[in-house]
């Protein structure tokens, strides 16, 4: 399998090298050259295949000859040391947990996978010494899926810039408390400047020489993994009959990491995104006219973006025709305050405690199901809800208990560089570290 960037798609490269570039060259984001048929894979899986037998398999089946089954086992068995869980919360509603990683939150599947594969293939590569450095800039949450899933992987240092007192305290521990090859600055400035820090030491010509590369969300390594759950849940589910996949999103990437498995061959045909009052894909379907604005700040914070990436993905995956995308994709928004009052009904109805990003999604189950009340409906759920203590308090007041992975991180202490938030103050750090 080669893959190509949707804005040109006559230079193909191998996965390693879009996983290492992260980005295309020409500014645009990696697709699989050709649609590959994996049919008969999915419909030989078992009932009960363990998830990561199937990820390996999946990895192989998609990536070889390049990525072989040897490889690909020993990726996804460092990378997975968790998995997803089904439960069914209740008649025609079953949420797929995807929080049980070391982050709580669905973005430690792709970090993971990611990490691993860069390990991996990085041992592989013929100067025994190849080693790489990922910059990464975070506004809090998805910085540390990245930390968590880059600590201790030999070949690799990890760089993470966050805005100094614009994240949580939670946060800035699972951001600052690692050590070993996860290095933590904080910038004295906002998470816009920490972006364009990052992105600008990968054009420094003075940096040229250091192995730099980028661990984005937009990154073929994590959107990838991403269609694992989708492929395992459907094995445990298909027994049952038609179903439809509900997405909580904000840059699309998880839903698009399904269209793509839809796309192969995965014989489930219903996806629906679920956003805040970030809207822009929804009205996209309305209307016809893609318009991106600045972002709205909701409790569901993960999924504010105001110009979600995948975008260009899906643009490119339907051919540029909003007909064509409205075939495969319904996307539904829910304020803030349905989302808060979800959390509560969800609670007191069920019993089960969901994470305001999950609540959103639980909201457009139920939308979508009094259309369609034949149809049962799986929702991805995104993080754990005691990530977000404040929000789920307020709705419920309970107070969610603390994942045990993170409980244990409140009393190790921060460690940090501070560093200015000019781009030559990043190119002088680095160069001070690595030379
Ligand atoms: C990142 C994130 C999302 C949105 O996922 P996309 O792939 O950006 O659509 C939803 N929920 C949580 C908790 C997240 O961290």
């Amino acid at each position: 399998m080669k893959f190509v960037s949707t804005r040109n798609h006559e230079v193909s490269v191998g996965f390693t090298e879009a996983m290492f570039n992260g980005l295309a060259p020409d500014g645009g984001l990696y697709r699989p050259e050709h649609t590959p048929n994996l049919s008969q894979f999915f419909t030989g899986l078992s009932a009960d295949v363990p998830f990561n037998e199937l990820a390996a398999d999946f990895t192989t089946a998609l990536l070889g000859p390049e990525i072989s089954p040897d490889i690909a086992g020993n990726i996804i068995n460092d990378a997975f040391t968790f998995g997803p869980k089904l439960r069914e919360v209740r008649d025609g509603i079953t949420v797929l947990e995807l929080f049980h990683g070391p982050s709580c939150a669905f973005k430690d599947f792709g970090a993971s996978f990611l990490a691993s594969a860069m390990n991996h293939l990085l041992a592989r590569k013929s100067d025994n010494n190849s080693r790489a450095i990922i910059v990464t800039a975070t506004s809090g949450d998805t910085g540390s899926a990245v930390a968590q899933a880059f600590h201790d992987k030999d070949r690799i240092d990890v760089i993470i810039l966050y805005p100094s007192g614009r994240v949580s305290p939670l946060q800035e521990k699972q951001l600052t408390t690692l050590g070993g090859n996860v290095t933590a600055l904080e910038v004295g400035g906002s998470f816009d400047d920490c972006q364009r820090m990052a992105k600008a030491a990968f054009t420094d010509p003075k940096l040229s020489h250091l192995p730099l590369s980028s661990a984005n969300s937009i990154n073929l390594g994590r959107l990838i993994p991403q269609s694992f759950y989708y492929v395992w849940a459907w094995t445990r589910l298909r027994s049952r009959g038609d179903f439809a996949f509900i997405v909580p999103s904000g840059n699309f990437g998880n839903i698009t990491a399904g269209l793509y498995a839809a796309a192969w061959g995965l014989p489930v045909n219903r996806y629906v995104a679920a956003t805040n009052a970030n809207d822009v894909v929804p009205q996209y379907l309305k209307t016809g006219r893609y318009e991106p604005r600045p972002s709205l700040a909701t409790f569901s914070n993960a999924m504010d973006v105001g110009a979600p990436s995948n975008y260009e993905r899906l643009d490119d995956l339907f051919s540029r025709s909003v007909d064509a995308f409205r075939s495969h994709v319904e996307a539904w928004s829910v304020d803030d305050e349905t989302t808060l009052e979800t959390i509560a009904r969800v609670e007191k109805e069920n019993g089960y405690l969901c994470c305001p990003h999950t609540a959103v999604g639980w909201r457009v189950a139920e939308l979508y199901r009094e259309k369609n009340p034949e149809v049962p409906v799986v929702v991805l759920s995104t993080a754990h809800p005691g990530k977000f203590i404040e929000t789920v308090k307020q709705a419920t007041g309970r107070t969610p208990e603390l994942p045990e992975a993170l409980f244990r991180l409140m009393d190790r202490k921060k460690e940090a560089f501070s560093v200015g938030n000019g781009d030559a103050d990043l190119r002088d750090w680095l160069l001070g570290r690595f030379g």
